[in-house]
């Protein structure tokens, strides 16, 4: 298979199996045959192993597949639907359908067990998927998304304790499914945390009067705040346009699909603050320095 499309499948799978926020819906149409075998077939060829973080043991791990009975997805095809001896993952499923196979399955559990210890099933990464006529969700995970993914946000106290929590929150919501609530906290971190307390500073300094700036839009003002914000930020405006959007006019499932992307481009946005801070004290430092100089 190709390089590119091999990884493509790899970050699709991954990111359903474990960093897409519960009940997104992923509909069969955008599945292939050897994908869907991926998720759902823990006696897949391509032998699944996921990197994830293992809350127990506090390391990242590799997470090997619990192989369920060699008939678990046809058993499960078989009492939903009466199917016989139809196999989902065989030749003659591609030709009669994925979208009737899939349709007939009810609930697929999903457990991968962490290297480090095979045996004690509280390690387990669990991940529970329900089935509907044209699409299927997931319906839970363990560890959650958040649990897998807040550790490395817990750098951003260091620049705003407040850009902590409400970053957290942002992905305990997406964790569990909720899109616009989400997408919320998301634009406070930029609009109050970041774009906010700067346009304060300008008024102190009598840069701009409070009557000029309320003539402003969000674009513009960013602009009059280039070199004092994260450029990403400055330079990618669609980043606060998208989050407005989400929170008026898109659906869940579309803020669902698209918060991964959008929190993304905010931890570069907080890494870029935290470089700007740091210049900033560094220069405050070598300036009183170079004052005691004679
Ligand atoms: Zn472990």
């Amino acid at each position: 298979m190709d390089k590119d499309l091999k990884n493509y499948m790899e970050t699709k799978i991954n990111n359903i199996l474990y960093s897409d926020g519960l009940f997104l819906k992923y509909q069969y149409a955008d599945f292939k045959h050897e994908e869907l075998d991926i998720l759902f077939n823990s006696h897949s060829v391509a032998k699944k192993t996921i990197d994830v973080f293992c809350p127990i043991c506090k390391k990242e791990s590799v997470f090997s597949a619990i192989c369920e009975t060699e008939n678990y997805v046809f058993e499960q095809t078989y009492n939903n639907s009466q199917l016989g001896n139809d196999n989902p993952f065989g030749l003659n499923s591609l030709n009669g359908g994925k979208k009737h196979w899939l349709s007939n399955l009810n609930i697929i559990v999903r457990e991968f067990e962490c290297s480090r210890e095979k045996s004690n099933s509280q390690h387990n990464f669990v991940v529970a998927f329900k089935f509907y006529d044209s699409h299927f969700v997931k319906i839970a995970q363990y560890p959650s998304v958040a649990d897998l993914t807040n550790r490395h946000l817990s750098k951003y106290k260091k620049l705003d304790n407040d850009i902590f929590l409400e970053l957290s929150k942002g992905q305990g919501l997406f964790s569990h499914g909720v899109g616009i609530g989400s997408f919320v906290y998301l634009r406070r971190i930029i609009e109050n945390h970041i774009v906010k307390p700067e346009l304060k500073k300008l008024i102190s300094q009598e840069k701009i009067t409070e009557e000029d700036l309320s003539k402003k839009d969000f674009k513009e003002k960013l602009n009059l705040l280039r070199g004092e914000i994260s450029d990403f930020l400055v330079e990618n405006k669609k980043i606060y346009s998208v989050l407005s959007k989400g929170i008026h006019e898109l659906s869940e499932n579309e803020c669902l699909t698209m918060y991964p992307i959008i929190e993304k481009c905010i931890e570069i946005i907080l890494d870029e603050q935290i470089e700007l801070k740091e210049k900033l004290k560094k220069k405050e430092q070598v300036a009183k320095q170079l004052n005691q100089l004679k």
